[in-house]
């Protein structure tokens, strides 16, 4: 098949290209893209394809590149999110698609010989991801594709093409002469309605005229246009200009008419419309919204286009793409159409992207039933429909990689740009640190004393190296235990006021470790909701019971106490909950937890070091270290290496050694983080300033970021929290603090729960108030209109 692609209308052999249009409703007559070609609407780059074998004419297809802001029509995003978003990053969700369409959606914009269609569609295609490519398109749109005729495109969901059912097309079909007489069709409320409108028009001394020549009020006709736009915000497409409305009137004299509303000499209203063949189409629609209301203008446009179409003989009525719900209730019925999408910047996206379509298009239910006597003969459940184009099914249904396949959670994110995980940090986590050549303000490690870069921890662990080498090869409970393994575990036991301790390779492995070997079936493990996932993953582990109590809630907790009363139970809980930054309350778990016999294993991973007067975390904060059974520890935050610990009674750790399975099949810390976590319980003994120092910073932020209207509580940790309550909104200012200098933590589900997504702030003690100042700006400058909510002007 010989493929020829033309830039202009002016070059495409045009008798051949018209035995391919329809004349049923002008899609595709060359006068009309001629006209869309000259006037320069949307700033298209038109491509006119024609395919011919063995010298005879095959198909034709009518493309254009053009951008589009698709953020108005992604209506699950909450307006001022959108709004935020857009003050931040003006190109969001702003694209450039290859669209394989008619900008003014009358059908179809492929047209093939019935035999050649299959062969024709794919060599089209393969054209137009060509020049997708070629243009820097992001995602090509073959739209409008009746459903009735859907199976023929069937094939492209082989090459990435995605279907979404997209905006339906309204028409009204009747077998009436005039406007009286489809009046009588209708039911009686129906017909008063109507004639109530009418009566506000003719009482108001505005005339109806039609016109074949609209060029002498072009700019009047791009203003009520642009207008009517704006109202119909979620849906902008063709944007139509003067230049456009006079290069209709020229090229399609006899085949379009301008209907106007006047008041005097000037148009409150009017409706461009299409006289193709056997279909009347009222196309663009413009209305003062001003005296819309008083005059009933929209309504009675229609009408004039009603009763203008069946003077001229039309049973067929196409009323567009919009305004479903208002066209149905005077009997036009919904024509399902087909889009097939793909994402070209990065096809795996195209199934985010075509979920994001589906969610913007909002399919109308066929509720009205306006007539007396006619059934509507479109029985199709539009949103059953659209729900048929949700999953796409699995090539192979029993592969276990579907799962794999079928993940698109961050794809969305991916998406629009604001896909945060894995950034890769070129330097050591110190305050300020370099990232892709820029100065970066680190808020949002755990190093929180500083003693990831301290020299002598550095020193420490080269020592360490130079003696003992870099790993241990093998399992604690075998080969890979040294002597000073056990020194630090005893260092650690003694710091922690408990008989002994044992080290893991992670926090994450102690929490596994400790829950699963402690507890078992016939045991309950009794947790708080918002618990460490290490905690939560150790308890499954364990195939306990598990119960969990509300968030902090003592009273909740109690009840959970009571209803395994008779139960040996584990209390469980983080000392500071890692998110949010608050603290557990400890005195009453405590005491609950004596009261009904139950253990208590307090997770101090963001407490050891930075809490208590010694730094021995949230349990001596209140005083209560020597009340908690089981304190486990990680080596990754303020100790600044990696590693977990749990201290506790002699017996129960001995028992842990022999048991706990992370611990007895992995193998044991390698010596340079021995030596790290040594040096560091050195220095948190000997420096009590620094975690004076680290909360005092977050203090100080978190004041700092209240009076720039931040939602950013101080809880007396050194995490604060920055409250967005929205993912992508959280997503977003994260991308723009990171694009200015800041780094944050971005938090969504499922570590806070949806609706309470955060920035988690995150300080050290060797953070200065200048580079803390510096942040502070930086959180002011990307203070937008409608963000945060409650900014103080
Ligand atoms: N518990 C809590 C509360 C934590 O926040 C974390 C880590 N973020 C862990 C346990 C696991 O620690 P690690 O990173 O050492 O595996």
């Amino acid at each position: 098949m010989n493929i020829q692609l033309y830039p202009s209308i002016d070059q495409i052999p045009q008798d051949i290209w018209e035995t391919f249009a329809s004349h049923k409703s002008i899609t595709l007559e060359v006068a009309h893209l001629r006209a869309i070609e000259r006037s320069g609407i949307n700033h298209i780059r038109p491509y006119y394809l024609l395919a011919m074998e063995d010298e005879q004419p095959v198909g034709i297809a009518y493309f254009f590149i053009m951008r589009m802001d698709l953020a108005s029509l992604a209506s699950d995003i909450p307006t001022d999110v959108r709004t935020t978003l857009k003050a931040w990053f003006p190109n969001f969700l702003n694209l450039c698609m290859l669209e394989c369409g008619l900008l003014s959606g009358l059908g179809e914009a492929v047209a093939a010989r019935a035999e050649n269609f299959n062969a024709f569609l794919s060599s089209a295609v393969q054209e137009m991801e060509r020049i997708a490519q070629e243009s820097g398109a992001d995602y090509i749109l073959i739209r409008d594709i009746p459903y009735a005729g859907y199976a023929r495109y069937q094939a492209l969901e082989q090459h990435g093409f995605a279907p979404i059912l997209g905006f339906p097309s309204t028409s009204l079909s009747v077998s009436v002469h005039s406007f009286s007489e489809y009046l009588a069709l209708l039911k009686s409320d129906t017909r008063s309605k109507i004639q109530t409108h009418i009566k506000k028009l003719s009482a108001s001394g505005i005339t109806v005229e039609i016109t074949a020549d609209g060029s002498a009020d072009a700019e009047r006709l791009e203003c009520l246009w642009q207008e009517t736009n704006l109202h119909a915000s979620t849906y902008e497409h063709e944007r139509l200009t003067a230049a456009y409305f006079r290069a209709i009137s020229h090229e399609l004299p006899d085949r379009s008419l301008l209907i106007t509303l006047k008041k005097g000499a000037e148009i409150l209203a009017f409706s461009l419309c299409f006289l193709g063949e056997d279909e009347f189409c009222a196309m663009h629609v413009g209305v003062d919204y001003a005296c819309n209301e008083q005059y009933s203008l929209y309504f009675n446009l229609t009408f004039a286009a009603l009763q203008e179409a069946f003077r001229r003989g039309y049973q067929n009525i196409n009323l567009g793409l919009t305004t479903y719900d208002y066209n149905a209730s005077i009997g036009c019925e919904a024509q399902p159409l087909v889009y097939l999408v793909k994402y070209i910047a990065n096809p795996q996206l195209t199934g985010a992207f075509a979920q994001l379509l589906r969610d913007s298009i909002k399919q109308p239910e066929n509720i009205h039933h306006p007539f007396k006597q006619k059934t509507l003969s479109n029985q199709v459940n539009l949103p059953d429909l659209a729900r048929q184009f949700e999953q796409p099914s699995p090539r192979n249904p029993r592969d276990v990689f579907n799962k794999a396949y079928a993940y698109d959670r961050t794809h969305i994110l991916k998406l629009v740009d604001l896909y945060a995980f894995f950034p890769p940090f070129e330097s050591a986590q110190a305050p300020r640190i370099q990232y892709q050549g820029r100065p970066i303000v680190m808020l949002g490690n755990n190093s929180y004393l500083g003693l990831a870069t301290h020299p002598e921890v550095k020193a420490a662990a080269q020592c360490a190296i130079e003696k003992y080498g870099t790993g241990c090869s093998g399992s604690p409970f075998l080969n890979g235990t040294l002597d000073i393994h056990m020194d630090l575990a005893l260092a650690l036991a003694d710091f922690l006021g408990k008989e002994d301790a044992i080290l893991f390779g992670t926090g994450y492995q102690a929490n596994l470790g400790v829950i699963a070997a402690i507890t078992g079936r016939d045991d309950v493990v009794i947790m708080d909701r918002l618990d460490h996932a290490s905690l939560m993953d150790g308890a499954w582990f364990s195939h306990a019971t598990i119960a969990r109590y509300k968030h902090n809630d003592m009273a909740s907790l109690e009840t959970v106490l009571c209803k395994h009363v008779n139960r040996p139970k584990l209390v469980v809980t983080d000392s500071i909950f890692s998110m949010e930054g608050t603290l557990a309350n400890l005195p009453t778990i405590v005491s609950l937890c004596k009261k009904y016999g139950a253990r208590l294993l307090v997770d101090e991973a963001h407490a050891l070091g930075v809490m208590g007067p010694g730094g021995r975390g949230g349990a001596e904060h209140f005083g209560l270290l020597d009340q908690v059974d089981l304190v486990m520890g990680t080596f990754s935050k303020a100790f600044a290496g990696v590693g977990g610990v749990v201290a506790g009674e002699a017996r129960v750790i001995d028992y842990l050694r022999h048991v706990a399975r992370p611990h007895m099949f992995s193998a044991s810390l390698p010596p340079s983080v021995i030596a790290t976590v040594r040096q560091a319980l050195d220095i948190i003994i000997r420096e009590p300033e620094r975690r004076q120092k680290v909360l005092q910073n977050a203090a100080f932020m978190a004041q700092g970021l209240q009076a720039l209207g931040y939602d950013a509580p101080y809880r007396q940790t050194a995490i604060v929290p920055v409250y967005c309550n929205n993912e992508m909104l959280t997503f977003g200012l994260y991308k723009k603090l990171f694009n200015e200098g800041v780094f944050v933590n971005p938090i969504a589900s499922p570590a806070v729960p949806q609706g309470r997504e955060l920035l988690r702030t995150s300080y050290m003690a060797t953070h200065d108030e200048e580079t803390l100042t510096c942040a502070l700006e930086i959180f002011a400058r990307v203070r937008t209109a409608t963000f945060p909510r409650c900014a103080k002007k």
